[in-house]
């Protein structure tokens, strides 16, 4: 992965892991990248926002650690690593990534991870069954840093100097979507969403939760794993189709749809295809839709309208 480097002004949003359900490499994955679910939210004077914990983290933290260890050598007093995590939901893809952020090994360390309440136990607690011997060596709590587990419904709260908004959405296991507004900009985080979830829901239904979220949105990032015809027999499986993605961009007043999530069984030509498909669609509509789909390393400038 390159990421592509420039001044720090102003939002701006680095894609580090766009693929769903498993990680993958190959040559065809080259231009979107293989790397799981990991999106940084990052402004000046702010601590940085991380969607979500995949693969993708590992090259983050490289990134966060190569910062500090310049700063040491230096001799300059390093900055304490602050971040926040907003979590949508704790399947692997999502998740793997923590015991492989060496910023989380820091003592000075201090993580919040907000993340989606669970029935089985607190947060804590079920992460902690899936990242515990005999699975990986380590749990959470051993990691060094202070990382803390919120449990989080539907809720709307405040996390330096942003405001955050956590509403459910349809998927296969408990599944938040975010919505975060800082310095005049709002951006949308729904990565794994598909109304095939809710059997009794019309396939262009688009829930009152869905729409508090993406309402206006300067960015949305959206689910948009499946084509039309791949979605007749996996609309089980809680993703979505690119109409889907575009039909509630549009609805909501979205400026600019990310499709993300990539589906591991299309390489960089079919997410060509679908681009230019979801871009067919956003044109015929009414509004001025930008859409773009998520590549690993790309940067991705958020501008208050
Ligand atoms: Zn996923
Ligand atoms: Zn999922």
């Amino acid at each position: 992965m390159t990421i592509l480097t420039s001044p720090m002004s102003g939002v701006r949003l680095t894609f580090y892991g766009v693929r769903g359900s498993t990680p993958c490499d190959a040559a065809r994955y080259e231009r979107y990248g293989g790397n799981t679910s990991c999106v940084a939210l990052e402004a000046p004077g702010h601590d940085p926002v991380i969607f979500d914990l995949g693969t993708g983290l590992r090259e983050y933290g490289d990134i966060v650690t190569e910062q500090f260890r310049a700063e040491l050598e230096g001799n300059r007093l390093a900055t304490p690593y602050r971040s926040t995590v907003l979590l949508t939901h704790l399947h692997w893809d999502h998740i793997m990534g923590l015991p492989f952020f060496t910023p989380a090994f820091r003592p000075d360390a201090v993580i919040d991870v907000y993340g989606p309440r669970q029935e089985g136990g607190s947060l804590l607690e079920v992460f902690t069954g899936v990242m515990s011997p005999p699975y990986f060596p380590i749990t959470p709590v051993q990691l060094g840093g202070t990382v803390t587990f919120r449990d989080v419904g539907e809720d709307d709260f405040a996390i330096n100097g942003s405001k955050v908004r956590a509403r459910w959405v349809r998927h296969t296991d408990p599944t938040l979507g975010y919505r975060i507004e800082l310095e005049g900009t709002s951006v949308a985080y729904l990565s794994d969403h598909g109304p095939g979830c809710a059997p009794d829901d019309s396939d262009d239904f688009i829930p009152k939760g869905v729409l508090e979220l993406c309402d206006g949105a300067d960015v949305l990032m959206h689910d948009a794993q499946h084509t039309s015809l791949e979605y007749e027999t996996k609309r089980h499986f809680g993703h979505s189709t690119i109409e889907y993605a575009v039909h509630v961009a549009q609805e909501a007043g979205v400026r600019h749809l990310v499709l993300f999530h990539h589906c591991p069984t299309h390489g960089d030509d079919a997410v060509d295809e679908m681009l230019e498909r979801a871009r067919d669609l956003a044109s015929r509509g009414s509004g001025s839709l930008e859409v773009s789909a998520a590549a690993e390393g790309h940067v991705l400038p958020v501008v208050p309208r």
